[in-house]
């Protein structure tokens, strides 16, 4: 009977097995058609000074408008896109349509999500460079975000690239940072622009206390390697004030703007009002 049941279960398997691999393949099939019938989107999602209150950037995140795609996450497709290859075209594209965003957005930074298989990809460098040039957009103008894994995996030519990258004024920004390792030993062979704490920190459940205390450290130890601090997943007024004492650079998160087309950020913009974001009390950790 044990060894009935136990067939059972790898039957069980099987099929779960068979039918992600179906699936797989199958947004693989859809992801092609939308790239080719142009049924991708960029969202920009505003990110505001701490202390000014005032629009600083906006970071560009993936839409898709295809139906076979609609309740596909933008982290399944991208795990779809890099298992197939399909990231580099995909990645290309997204730059090239955040760069323009960026020249629409005069003087406001457009910050795009690399995959460490675009980043490994060995002309990353040069393609980079090559769209700054086909759009003729400054490097300033850029941000780039990796995460953790790409810097661990092979510090000799991910720091090459990175001091490239910044060497041409694109800054470079580590995204979702406290969820990967701990080790953070490895920071000390780069030079980064930023760090984006993830949203998780503010999910916290536990002591209040301890979280405020956790996130405080996290953005002194930023700061202390001349890293600007973003805080992500700001959801609420009274999170935002909080980031505000703890003294945060970087605001993003729902309650301060949802991701939106390119359009809607532009009439966002004209009506933002930096005063409701000003830091009340900018001295408070100057002292
Ligand atoms: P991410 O880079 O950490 O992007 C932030 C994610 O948090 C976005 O999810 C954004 O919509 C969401 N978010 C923003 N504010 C809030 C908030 O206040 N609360 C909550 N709960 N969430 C908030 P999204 O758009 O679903 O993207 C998920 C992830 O997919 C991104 O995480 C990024 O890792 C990846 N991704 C998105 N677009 C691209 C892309 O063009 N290329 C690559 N390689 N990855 C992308
Ligand atoms: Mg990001
Ligand atoms: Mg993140
Ligand atoms: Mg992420």
């Amino acid at each position: 009977a044990a060894k009935a049941a136990s067939k059972g279960c790898y039957r069980v398997f099987d099929d779960a097995m068979d039918r992600r691999e179906m699936r797989e393949s199958s947004v693989r099939v859809e992801l092609g058609r939308a790239m080719i019938e142009n049924q991708f989107s960029l969202h920009y999602q505003p990110l505001v000074d701490a202390r000014s209150g005032a629009f600083e950037s906006a970071e560009a995140l993936l839409r898709s408008q295809s139906a076979a795609l609609r309740d596909v996450s933008p982290f399944a497709l991208i795990a779809t896109a890099e298992a197939s290859g399909q990231i580099v075209a995909l990645t290309d594209w997204t730059i090239e349509t955040a760069l323009a965003a960026a020249a629409r957005l005069e003087n406001a930074p457009v910050a795009v999500n690399i995959s460490p298989v675009y980043f490994r990809h060995p002309d990353f460098v040069s393609r980079i460079v090559d769209q700054l040039l086909a759009a003729r957009v400054s490097p300033e103008l850029l941000k780039v975000e990796i995460t953790e894994g790409v810097l661990i995996d092979n510090l000799d030519s991910a720091r090459q690239s990175v001091d490239r990258l910044r060497e041409l004024g694109v800054q470079v920004y580590l995204d979702d940072f406290g969820t990967g390792y701990s080790s953070l030993s490895y920071l000390q062979h780069f030079e980064l622009d930023g760090l984006k704490l993830d949203k998780s920190f503010l999910r916290s459940v536990g002591d209040r206390r301890k979280t405020n205390q956790i996130i405080r450290s996290m953005i002194d130890f930023g700061h202390s390697l001349d890293m600007r601090v973003v805080v992500e997943g700001v959801e609420s007024d009274w999170q935002a004030r909080l980031l505000q004492m703890l003294g945060c650079d970087l605001l993003q998160g729902y309650e301060i703007g949802m991701p939106m087309p390119l359009d809607d950020l532009m009439i966002w913009r004209a009506g933002h009002d930096a005063t409701q974001w000003q830091n009340p009390q900018p001295a408070m950790r100057d002292a």
